[in-house]
């Protein structure tokens, strides 16, 4: 066994080696992880990061995979799932572990008739995920009521508002600083009635039914959109590409703006299907749309921002 293998099984208890990543991420396509630990509290977090830090190896933290894209070759080095899902209730100030699941999150405030994230509640993903890629839907994002977060950076832990996290439509500065970690995140809530919170969560579940194609494996939106009257899927419709096949991967031809996998579709298949899109929106309307998933693992250019 490698000094390196050793020092990191000795570290990181429960350390698993060689997983196919493919299963554990909504796409299912991809490669499989070199090493791969999942960090149940927050304390395991950082522990597992400083590891990985003192022993100079290639680090991913991720939350839940709902918005990456593995490539076929998979990732080298360390991954790190944040499983971090403790919650502690402070009158109307909720702090949630990174990890933990958004949409339960949210079902579990809705019970408790605690409204300010329930346009969430169906947004796929962990708490950590939604604060870095500033989730949300119906013109609300996550960071509208997050009030402070917890930070590993530079191997500190500290506290950063959200004057500091810049957060914009579906980014944030820790889309660009992928070294910082979300360990925690608390946001501030409002009294709301149980009944018609539960009723919101449920009709949007509704529409997302109806309107995405949840049947095949997807990050969701594929591109951000231009601007709110400019929906990436609009263009994509308009240039013509609602069913365009590229190997195993596809346009929807229920939501333009979700890239599909089909069953034995490679991760190439979607990078291949989504510059194709890029290029032929860019000639038919002068838009070059730009990726709302992060790449992983693929050599040049493989990491927008
Ligand atoms: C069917 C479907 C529908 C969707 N609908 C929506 C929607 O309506 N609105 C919306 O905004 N998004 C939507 N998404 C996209 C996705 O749900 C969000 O982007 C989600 O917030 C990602 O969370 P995650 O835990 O899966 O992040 P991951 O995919 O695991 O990671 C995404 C990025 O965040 C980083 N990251 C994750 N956790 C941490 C952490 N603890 N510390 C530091 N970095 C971290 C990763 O390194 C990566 O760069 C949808 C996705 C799917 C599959």
């Amino acid at each position: 066994m490698s000094e390196l293998r050793e020092t990191l099984r000795r570290e990181l208890p429960g350390l698993e080696e060689a997983v196919p990543l493919a299963p554990l991420c909504t796409y299912g396509v991809g490669g499989p992880a070199q090493y791969l630990y999942r960090a149940a509290m927050t304390d395991t977090l950082v522990h597992a990061v400083a590891t990985a830090r003192d022993l100079a190896v290639p680090l991913t933290v991720l939350g839940r995979m709902t918005n990456v894209l593995v490539a076929d070759e998979g990732l080298p080095g360390l991954v790190v799932l944040a499983r971090n899902e403790a919650q502690r209730l402070d009158g109307e100030l909720l702090t949630v572990g990174a990890g933990a699941e958004l949409p339960a999150v949210v079902a579990d405030l809705a019970e408790g008739g605690l409204a300010g994230l329930e346009y969430a509640g169906n947004i796929p993903g962990s708490v950590g995920g939604a604060v870095v890629g500033n989730a949300g839907a119906y013109g609300r994002s996550v960071g509208d009521v997050l009030v402070t977060t917890r930070l590993l950076d530079d191997g500190r832990v500290r506290d950063a508002g959200p004057e500091e996290l810049e957060f914009g439509y579906r980014t944030s500065l820790l889309k660009r600083r992928h070294d910082v970690v979300v360990l925690e995140a608390t946001f501030a809530l409002a009294h709301g009635e149980r009944g018609a919170l539960l009723a919101e969560i449920a009709r949007d579940a509704e529409l997302r039914r109806t309107k995405h194609p949840l049947e095949y494996g997807s990050c969701g939106s594929y591109f951000k959109n231009p601007s709110r009257e400019l929906p990436a899927a609009k263009l994509i419709e308009e240039a013509g590409l609602k069913g365009l096949t590229v190997g195993r991967a596809q346009v929807s031809t229920k939501h333009a703006n979700f890239l599909v996998a089909l069953p034995g579709a490679k991760a190439t298949d979607v990078l291949a299907l989504s510059d194709e899109v890029k290029r032929r929106v860019l000639e038919q309307s002068g838009v070059e749309l730009a990726e709302e998933v992060r790449r992983l693992g693929f050599d040049a250019g493989g990491d927008p921002a």
